[in-house]
């Protein structure tokens, strides 16, 4: 008996008018390689987005190993279970195969040995099949070698569900033949594929099962041995008379319109839409049961003592740690943490644009005068005093350094932001620019969660949460004084 790996149960999703899916059923079972195939605009990329955590379903559910899908703002968690290849920043051009392998995984800033990461990267290529070597520049690869390190990047942090759009569109016979080897060596390995068709034959050539979809409805679920190509044509099309095999998947659920944010009244302020929502969260001996709903355009503070809690409720919020309970509104994050975790030998442009890095291609390429242009955008934006986008962040100053981490924190036009500590250790001129720079994000609609223990940082909120020994001890609205929030710091009531 084979396990469901992932799982899609009734999934609706609705954009505007287009109802790009109602009620789709599909199971991966482990190892083999499911195909995803439909007609363009059947909702194979909605799909593939949703099963990649990348947006979440208005209803219905997702399922890995059995579990449900970890909320959206848990990246970590979703990185854990599955990854999508095409829609993964690309590889960095004038990196090696063996930085790119790693590059995600530097943590705090610290410097990394790079000699010991080119032998893992040798042991990880290797172990998965993969005919690359891990000292070759990324810009030096094929598509089918840039794709295949993409694999084994994923594969190598933990993901065992590994999604694939459209992977041989722009590759040759023997690029695919060789493709489809290393594919098998990882099935072997226990790595479970969605393998988004592009030519049907793929279908018979690669795939064990497969799920059709249809005007957003998955009207076929079956195994490819035996299917007939009539049955499949049948399932594509709607026309013709499909044979005995096919499977006429179950009627599809009436898909329920989900109204966008939710609406919560603030005393004598107009109702501002919620865009960021965090009930009842915790975390084991950090803190606990912290409800919190920021606005879009508002700046939200949390401060209080070094054992308050407020950088772990920060990290949680942002996604980068787990909470223990409760829920945070899925919605997109820029985080800017309290260290910096830029990469020095990288330019300012190539900082900025990392999380980008996807969409600034020409022909799947990443190009450098479109990294270099949002370089540029992102100095003027942010007031950043450098030579230019393509000056090193590594002998940057402390509060340009800052500037930098805000542009790429918000270069994915987040709908929040959670910020720690953004003006710790900069000078007088940096800080009032940073600190400008947060009240325009917000005057631009980014609800802002303000994570710092400086009250020069807190001035610009609209309201100051603090907290003490992990709970909330006072939340002061617009209007608050100093007294109040430094004795609630201290635990001390006013
Ligand atoms: P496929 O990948 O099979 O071509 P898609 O999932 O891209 O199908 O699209 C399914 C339907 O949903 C299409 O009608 C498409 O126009 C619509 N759609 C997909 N994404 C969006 C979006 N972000 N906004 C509006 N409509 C969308």
């Amino acid at each position: 008996m084979s396990a469901v790996v992932a799982s899609a149960h009734g999934v609706s999703k609705r954009y505007g008018p287009t109802q790009a899916l109602s009620g789709v059923h599909l199971a991966a079972q482990a190892g083999e390689v499911h195909g995803l195939a439909g007609h363009s605009g059947a909702g194979k990329s909605t799909l593939v987005r949703i099963l990649a955590g990348l947006t979440t379903p208005d209803s219905g559910r997702v399922r890995f190993d059995g579990q449900a899908a970890p909320p959206l703002s848990d990246r970590p968690a979703w990185h854990g279970k599955v990854a999508c290849v095409h829609q993964r920043p690309l590889l960095i051009p004038q990196l090696t195969v063996a930085e790119n392998l790693f590059l995600n995984r530097q943590t705090d800033g610290q410097l990394i040995n790079w000699k010991a990461l080119r032998r893992r990267a040798s042991h990880i290529l290797e172990g998965y099949g993969v005919p690359v070597k891990p000292s070759l520049l990324a810009k030096e690869l094929t598509v089918e070698q840039r794709q295949l390190v993409e694999i084994a990047r994923a594969v190598s942090t933990g993901a065992r569900f590994v999604i694939l759009d459209e992977p041989t569109a722009r590759l040759d016979g023997a690029a695919i033949d060789r493709l489809f080897a290393s594919m098998r060596a990882l099935q072997d390995n226990g790595v479970t594929f969605l393998y988004v068709v592009h030519r049907m034959q793929e279908l018979y050539d690669i795939c064990q099962a497969v799920t059709v979809l249809r005007d957003g409805r998955s009207v076929l679920s079956a195994a490819v041995d035996g299917l007939s190509h009539r049955d499949l044509s049948h399932a594509l099309t709607g026309e013709g008379q499909p044979g005995p095999l096919a499977i006429e998947a179950g009627p599809a659920q009436a898909p329920k319109p989900k109204p966008k944010g939710r609406k919560k009244k603030v005393e004598e302020e107009p109702a501002r839409e919620v865009v960021l929502s965090v009930a009842g969260l915790s975390l084991v001996d950090h803190f606990e049961g912290i409800d919190l709903d920021v606005g879009v355009g508002e700046i939200v503070g949390v401060t209080g003592s070094a054992s308050s809690g407020k950088i772990a409720f920060a990290e949680c919020v942002a996604g980068v740690r787990t909470p223990s309970a409760g829920t945070i509104a899925p919605v997109d994050v820029g985080y800017m943490p309290s260290r910096a975790g830029l990469i020095p030998a990288l330019s300012i442009a190539e900082n900025v644009t990392l999380p980008i890095a996807g969409r600034l291609t020409r022909r799947g390429v990443l190009s450098p005068k479109l990294v270099r242009e949002a370089g540029s955008k992102a100095i003027a934006d942010f007031g950043i005093q450098a030579r230019g986008p393509r000056q090193p962040v590594g002998r940057l100053p402390a509060g340009e350094g800052q500037k930098v981490v805000l542009a790429r924190a918000l270069a994915t036009e987040p709908q929040a932001l959670v910020a720690v500590n953004p003006t710790a250790g900069v000078d007088m001129r940096a800080k009032a620019s940073l600190l400008n720079s947060l009240k325009v994000a917000a005057s631009n609609g980014v609800a802002v969660l303000l994570v710092s223990g400086d009250l020069d940082d807190l001035r610009i909120c609209d309201r100051v949460l603090v907290l003490f020994h992990g709970r909330v001890a006072l939340e002061a609205p617009k209007g608050w004084t100093e007294s109040g929030v430094v004795s609630a710091i201290e635990g001390v009531s006013p």
